[in-house]
């Protein structure tokens, strides 16, 4: 028979897939055939050589092979199966305590069983409970795993042989899929980079030898899997140029600064701009007058002063006849923008409106007649500014606040949203991502770069400390002593797991410690949890000064704005990323008083937690944070990554492979110029949602 399955195939297509596992398949983003190709394992267990049972070690996992010489049911607390392996050096119980009719009968006396397990000791006896086994027929003894067995993320109703067996088929594929273009990548590239061809390179990822780096392989290091993620890395640049090019051949309408009216907001400002601000502001105008779309990233530390420059964006885009959305990340910071933005352009007429998902179905109607019409006004909001009822009368500028919290897809989809009549909105991003400037140009190479490199003068760093969690009695003292001097404290639980439900329990417990430890202060509690009305309510206490303490989990993270918090106590510090860490540390110390953050850690910290707290108590750059972060962090030490804002993505991650940065925008150089056939494969190979936009 002939075999039409390709890489390109539906995993329905595979047999023994039916609805049920494909949607779990699904679930983990595996749809087509060639997925389960790219859906790689995280470690590997050593099934090749068979451990004498005279020499299993507690707690290392091994593979054995013996007869079983005794089997019995146990009655005891728990009803048990209980079996006693033999191989001549050594002896081993195995217990289960869920098993079949068929597992008891088959278990008997005289069978010959491999296992795979973890042993150890109970009574003064080894033991496995519930290994993996096989019954193994006389002349199969001793015939071990030819390859090392992966171990694949999986999910519930999945299991890991089920998935060995689906990438088993999936390889063969590979194999015979003569019509797919299974090597996309042009050997003169491969030569250049010592990099091995993709069948191996699957091949050995899926099905290493015995002989194979474990170390090296688990860390992600192997030249195998460093060639995939090349190839990751490098389809990312090129659906991101691609899309680059793509919106520079659309129209935007130019517009060009009012300067009379410009120079008079800016007078009226409550400061002088920085340096910083004042070049970046002139990279903008630059962008705007030109007729296609503005796409620019603006980064700058916490701090530096984002917000302004999106009002004055949005001013020019005003004068110039135009509506500005502004897009934040959460209400609470809609709301912050709204108040900041209202009272700027208080003397300039144009109305600032506001759009948020909580409004009431009356009010929500009437602003949405308002966003209709085609008058110049600031439109700030959530997410919901681009839901599909909403429809701007003559969008010119979109503004997107903290962009980490939306990825590439859904900013294409806002600029397609804003588009009327062939007309594109120009598009300001703003970030306090500190990551370094090549990373920042690789995960977003569709847009040009700004960077705010300069703080407000006047500032005075916050310090840091690091402190044990069996000395947070000792905060307490501190945060009378902050109160009493007019300031505020916020004390921010966190939790790795970000179990929303937990991290609100932990900051409950927090929050009724520290009523028992300052019964005369006013402590506030803010979590995901509460309606937005009530996170309101909560926050603007806070910042008119009517709590002396708030107790809150990550979601004061982005942005807020309360000048008069003086110290900031982070529980679990040591198991965040160190941007969060600064993200957080970045909510005080934009008064002009002097400012504390104190770290608090779980003993004892490894020698890495250390070092990393040391990088926060030593620095408050944000960008040198990032820099030394990205040292130090060894692949184990991932937590937190997720904050940073960078593409997701299957096998590349760039925090590990950015060493390979420089050949893959070489290579994405070259290929576009020389192979638009290849460059359109990889996009559709690596990122078939994103083709649309390429457009290529
Ligand atoms: P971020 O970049 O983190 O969004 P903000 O825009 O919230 O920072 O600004 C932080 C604080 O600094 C605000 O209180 C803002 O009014 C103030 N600020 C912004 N620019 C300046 C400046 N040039 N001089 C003094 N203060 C400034
Ligand atoms: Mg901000």
């Amino acid at each position: 028979m002939v075999n039409r399955r390709t890489l390109q195939t539906s995993v329905s297509e595979l047999p023994g897939v039916g609805i049920k596992l494909e949607a779990t398949l699904n679930r983990l983003g595996i749809h087509r055939i060639q997925d389960l190709l790219f859906h790689l394992p995280f470690r590997y267990l050593d099934r090749t050589r068979l451990t004498p049972i005279g020499s299993l070690q507690i707690g290392r996992e091994a593979l054995i092979e013996g007869i079983v010489e005794l089997s019995q049911i146990r009655y005891g607390r728990r009803r048990q199966l209980l079996c006693q392996i033999s191989d001549g050096t050594g002896a081993l119980a195995i217990r289960l305590f869920h098993f079949s009719r068929y597992q008891h009968q088959s278990l008997t006396r005289g069978a010959f069983i491999r296992c795979w397990g973890s042993p150890r000791r109970q009574t003064g006896k080894m033991e496995m409970i519930h290994p993996e086994y096989k019954l193994i027929p006389e002349e199969r003894r001793g015939a071990t795993e030819e390859t090392l067995t992966p171990v694949y993320p999986t999910t519930e109703g999945l299991t890991q042989t089920r998935l060995r067996r689906l990438t088993g088929m999936a390889l063969d594929i590979l194999e015979q899929d003569r019509e797919g273009p299974r090597e996309l990548l042009p050997g003169e590239l491969l030569k250049t980079h010592a990099l091995p061809d993709l069948l191996s390179a699957l091949k050995y990822v899926h099905r290493p030898p015995p002989e194979a780096e474990l170390e090296q392989l688990s860390e992600g290091r192997h030249v195998a899997q460093q060639r995939l993620a090349f190839e990751e890395l490098l389809a990312h640049q090129l659906s991101l140029k691609a899309i680059r090019k793509r919106f520079h051949q659309v129209y935007a309408p130019p517009i060009r600064a009012d300067e009379r009216s410009l120079a008079r907001f800016i007078q009226d400002l409550p400061f002088r701009l920085t340096g910083a601000q004042t070049r970046v502001l002139q990279d903008i105008r630059h962008d705007l007058c030109k007729p296609t779309p503005m796409l620019r990233l603006i980064q700058g530390d916490v701090g530096s002063g984002k917000t302004v420059l999106a009002a004055i964006a949005a001013l020019i885009i005003c004068d110039g006849g135009y509506q500005a959305a502004y897009m934040a990340p959460t209400e609470l910071l809609a709301e912050q923008h709204y108040a900041i933005i209202s009272g700027l352009f208080a003397g300039t007429g144009f109305p600032i409106i506001r759009l948020t998902g909580s409004m009431t179905r009356k009010t929500r109607k009437e602003v949405l007649e308002q966003i209709q019409d085609p008058s110049p006004a600031v439109i700030i909001g959530t997410h919901a500014l681009f839901q599909e009822e909403v429809s701007f009368g003559r969008l010119g500028l979109v503004i997107i606040d903290e962009q980490h919290r939306f990825g590439v897809s859904q900013r294409l989809a806002l600029l397609e949203k804003g588009m009327a009549a062939n007309n594109y909105p120009h598009q300001m991003v703003m970030t306090a991502t500190p990551i370094p400037r090549t990373l920042m140009m690789t995960a977003f190479a569709d847009l040009d770069l700004s960077v705010i490199d300069e703080l407000p003068p006047g500032r005075i760093p916050v310090r840091t400390v690091a402190l044990s969690n069996e000395r947070r009695n000792e905060i307490i003292e501190r945060i009378a002593t902050v109160c009493k001097q007019g300031h505020q404290a916020y004390w921010v639980c966190t939790l790795v797991e970000e179990s929303e439900n937990l991290q609100v329990q932990a900051a409950e417990e927090t929050m009724e410690f520290l009523t028992d430890m300052l019964p005369l202060h006013r402590i506030g509690l803010v979590h995901g949890r509460m309606k937005a009305k009530d996170k309101e309510k909560v926050m603007r206490e806070c910042k008119t000064g009517q709590l002396d303490v708030l107790v809150a989990t990550t979601v004061i993270e982005v942005g807020v704005d309360v000048p008069a918090a003086s110290l900031m106590i982070i529980e679990n510090a040591e198991r965040l990323g160190l941007s969060q860490l600064h993200q957080l540390r970045g909510r005080v110390g934009r008064g002009n008083q002097s400012s504390h953050c104190v770290l608090l850690y779980q003993p004892p910290l490894t020698d890495t937690a250390r070092a990393r707290l040391e990088i926060m108590r030593a620095t408050n750059d944000g960008f040198e944070i990032a820099n030394r972060d990205m040292e130090l962090r060894g692949p184990g030490e991932i937590l937190g990554l997720r904050q940073t804002g960078l593409p997701s993505m299957r096998v590349a991650d760039l925090m590990r492979d950015y060493r390979l940065i420089p050949s893959v925008q070489a290579a994405a150089d070259y290929l576009i110029e020389s192979d638009p056939d290849c460059t359109r494969a990889l996009i559709h190979r690596w990122l078939p949602q994103q083709q649309n936009y390429g457009n290529v």
